[in-house]
């Protein structure tokens, strides 16, 4: 996989066209145009007000997630579709499907992220868990489209028994193979950096990048986590080290394909590898650090979805009432 810098495309200039991209410019003219149709896909809104949301409980049913959604006053909702951490999954009932979509009119939620299984490893240098996943991430990708999700993240995997470099390679393979012949409609997939715990590739935006231009087919977007960034030594606390990120994210992916921010702060310290979300404010990223993130333009097309601990009752309130304050 060669590590040159390909030509950001662009992507979308309003949060709910989906269409695929289909136009490449030079890297310099395409980083200065998206920087502009963020603008003005910011300005174009009567408000700067960001879509927010928090990944919600499905129990006692898919559509119990956006019911709680509303009930916090969010826009946009992340769920897992089936259980988390297992490989098989109940198919979805037609029933289930028609309750989730007549909820979601009923409530307004706008935008629906769909967060895979956790056992998926696209990356798999062993065959078997490659297949299992392969097969898994594509049950995941047909449930998204029957669901009506606007977006799927997933993580790149683990390179357990193989170096970064292949096990890059084999995350795009096995993406591509999934996804063979499915018509995806408005769902797109979303790669997320993770913190590097453990073999996980996907902590160097540059592991985005290669698997991105791997599957041109596929029109893949990023899923832009702060803690996971933050553990894996990216010094988003300050803002020059905020600045440098943004732009090592705008040189690898184009800030313009981050659909998704997710919106954490850590209990893993810097640079620790370690994937620990916590509380806004009340972990080594801090409120300051947090809120230059939220209020940054040049993300405001992104939702912003929080995967804060639910321990107490009124955590997700509470998280959600840190990151309006710095919005809105
Ligand atoms: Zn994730
Ligand atoms: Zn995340």
């Amino acid at each position: 996989m060669t590590k040159k810098s390909r030509a950001p495309r662009i992507e979308e200039t309003n949060a709910t066209a989906h269409a695929p991209a289909n136009e490449t410019l030079t890297k310099t003219t395409a980083a200065t145009t998206m920087r502009m149709l963020s603008f003005e896909a910011e300005s174009g809104k009567a408000s700067t007000a960001r879509r927010i949301g928090f990944h919600a409980p499905v129990a006692g049913g898919l559509h119990n997630a956006l019911l709680k959604s509303a009930e916090l006053g969010c826009d946009a909702v992340q769920i897992f579709s089936r259980n988390p951490r297992g490989w098989a999954a109940r198919p979805l009932a037609s029933e289930e499907v028609e309750r989730f979509q007549l909820v979601r009119a009923e409530t307004n939620i706008s935008l629906v992220v769909i967060h895979a299984n956790y056992l998926t490893n696209l990356a798999a240098a062993d065959s078997v868990i490659r297949d299992k996943s392969r097969a898994a991430f594509r049950e995941e990708v047909e449930r998204g489209i029957l669901l009506g999700a606007d977006y799927l993240v997933v993580h790149p995997g683990s390179a357990k028994g193989a170096c970064t470099s292949d096990a890059v390679r084999t995350c795009a393979e096995t993406l591509k193979a999934a996804c063979a012949g499915i018509e995806f409609g408005k769902l797109r997939i979303l790669i997320e950096n993770t913190a590097g715990q453990g073999a996980c590739i996907g902590h160097d935006f540059e592991h985005l990048r290669d698997i991105i231009a791997a599957c041109p087919e596929l029109n893949l977007g990023v899923c832009f986590d702060t803690a996971h960034a933050f553990a894996a030594g990216y010094d988003l606390r300050g803002e020059d080290g905020f600045n440098a990120m943004l732009e090592s994210l705008e040189a690898n992916v184009g800030l313009a394909s981050i659909r998704v921010v997710h919106f954490n702060d850590s209990k893993a310290e810097y640079d620790s590898r370690v994937d620990r979300h916590y509380h806004i404010g009340q972990g080594h990223i801090g409120s300051e650090a947090l809120s230059r993130v939220a209020r940054c333009s040049e993300l405001a097309h992104a939702a912003f979805l929080l995967e804060t601990p639910q321990d107490a009752l009124g955590d997700d309130a509470s998280n959600l009432a840190a990151l309006r304050s710095f919005v809105c």
